[in-house]
């Protein structure tokens, strides 16, 4: 059995930061990386490219060439842990090997979930969380109906979330009839307020991607000339939409069925404290399988987002190879581009009505098509604790989502923030405490 001071499960956002971290603080402690998967370190959120572009593995690489020999990892590819044995610090992988650890981080991630709709397993019908599922729907692309059969033409997108609406716009891109289904009654509903789902949503219907909300895929049906191909979805008020390929994105989860003997709840992440350690001694968890601290709701819950893996793999690896450090609360953003609108959002976005807030806003709002401008804050208790922004006013929204963070009274200049998220009308205290805790001045 092989001994490694440092085992790493997943070679992805949190295994990198990990990775990084860990050789800051030890050059020399012998780190292995053990994968599933048979390309380690990608842009997960670059997959699209494959099917709009038939980009390469290469193509998606999320670190440059020789990261792995620089930073001396010695790389298992296309092996799964399949067991852990807390005890006596074993890992058991699918290639019958097995290796000891000093400590061990859990960068396993999350899997895409699955409805129970009848004719999933049909051919055509996708997940989009992987270089191989993006292969597959690029591959089912080409081979819809067999060789006699007709081309693909159309598809459907189960699921108007983040992923959904990626797959959806690289779909329409290379060429197809696209309709999403949403169970919701709008798109990227956990991520937008009302008003910009809406242009979301008018947006991609300009672009010739229909989003039909409030509506369930009751069934997927086979192909006539090739029934063991996928040619329908069937909705739940009986309508039948062709569809030569379809791809599930109704969500993801965290998957933990490596500490078992946690007795976690379906769904749940790994528990962790600051340093990301599980209760397990000198078992570490990162990423989207582990459960972080909320900033903004308070209590922890998965954030599926790369940077916050990246963070949490960070601050996992620098515990573990003996530093002292921990992950703050975190907060939802995300920035995302549809057929030429781009649209950030971060923490609270749509307030309820009993929780105290105060909304702001600037330009027009969202739903005047593709070039609107349009500046939401949401405040609280004089800091700012959300936004939405939609085409040139996301600018600089890094520094918005930083004062998020930080926690830092507005009240000063907050009309400012309204047409700038630039430092330069930030009182001067504040700015040279903003920079200082995000480690720019020191
Ligand atoms: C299509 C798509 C688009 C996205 N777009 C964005 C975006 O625009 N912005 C954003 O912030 N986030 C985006 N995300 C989410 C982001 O990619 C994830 O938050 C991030 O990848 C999580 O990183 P991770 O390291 O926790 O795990 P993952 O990236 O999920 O990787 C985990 C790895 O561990 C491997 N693994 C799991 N179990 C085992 C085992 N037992 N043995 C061996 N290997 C194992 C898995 O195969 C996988 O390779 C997107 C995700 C997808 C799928």
């Amino acid at each position: 059995m092989t001994h490694y001071d440092y085992c790493v499960v997943g070679s992805s956002a949190a295994a990198a930061g990990a990775v990084e971290a860990i050789r800051s603080v030890d050059p020399s402690g012998r780190l292995a990386v053990v994968s599933e998967e048979r390309v380690a370190f990608y842009s997960r959120p670059l997959l699209t490219r494959v099917i709009t572009a038939g980009a390469s593995a290469e193509d998606l690489a999320y670190r440059p060439k020789g990261f792995l020999e620089e930073n001396r990892v010695e790389v298992r590819l296309g092996a799964r842990v399949d067991a852990v044995d807390h005890e006596n610090r074993r890992l058991l992988l699918s290639t019958g090997e097995e290796l000891s650890y000093g400590r061990l981080l859990l960068a396993t991630g999350s899997a895409a979930k699955v409805p129970p709709v009848p004719g999933r397993d049909l051919a055509g019908v996708h997940t989009l969380a992987s270089l191989a599922d993006a292969q597959a729907v690029a591959a089912s692309l080409g081979s819809s109906g067999g060789s006699t059969g007709p081309r693909t033409r159309s598809a459907v997108v189960i699921g108007g979330g983040l992923i959904g609406l990626q797959g959806a716009e690289a779909l329409r891109e290379v060429g197809l009839e696209v309709a999403v289904i949403e169970g919701l009654d709008r798109p990227l509903a956990t991520v937008l307020d009302r008003d910009t789902s809406t242009l979301v949503q008018e947006v991609l219907a300009a672009n010739g991607v229909t989003v039909l909300t409030s509506q369930m895929v009751k069934a997927l049906r086979a192909n006539p000339s090739d029934p063991a191909r996928v040619g329908s979805a069937v909705l739940g008020d009986g309508r039948e939409l062709q569809a030569d390929v379809v791809i599930l994105a109704t969500g993801v989860q965290p998957r933990t069925e490596l500490l078992k003997g946690l007795g976690l709840a379906p769904g749940r992440g790994f528990p962790v404290n600051s340093h990301m350690a599980t209760p397990w001694p000198d078992v570490y968890a990162a990423g989207d399988a582990a459960e972080v601290s909320d900033l903004l709701r308070g209590g922890a819950r998965p954030f599926p987002i790369w940077p916050t893996a990246y963070a949490g793999g960070r601050v996992a690896g620098l515990n573990m190879a003996g530093q002292q450090a921990d992950l703050p609360g975190q907060v939802a953003m995300n920035t995302f581009h549809f057929f030429g609108l781009t649209v950030a959002s971060a923490g609270i976005v749509e307030p309820p009505a009993d929780e105290g807030c105060e909304v702001l806003t600037a330009g027009p709002p969202p739903g005047r098509g593709p070039d609107a401008h349009h500046r939401k804050l949401v405040l609280k208790d004089g800091r700012l604790v959300g936004f939405v922004c939609v085409g040139e006013a996301i600018d600089r929204c890094g520094l918005a989502t930083g004062l998020i963070r930080q926690q830092v009274r507005v009240e000063g200049f907050r009309e400012s923030l309204l047409k700038d998220f630039g430092l330069a009308p930030w009182p001067e205290e504040i700015r040279s405490k903003y920079l200082s805790r995000e480690g720019i001045l020191s």
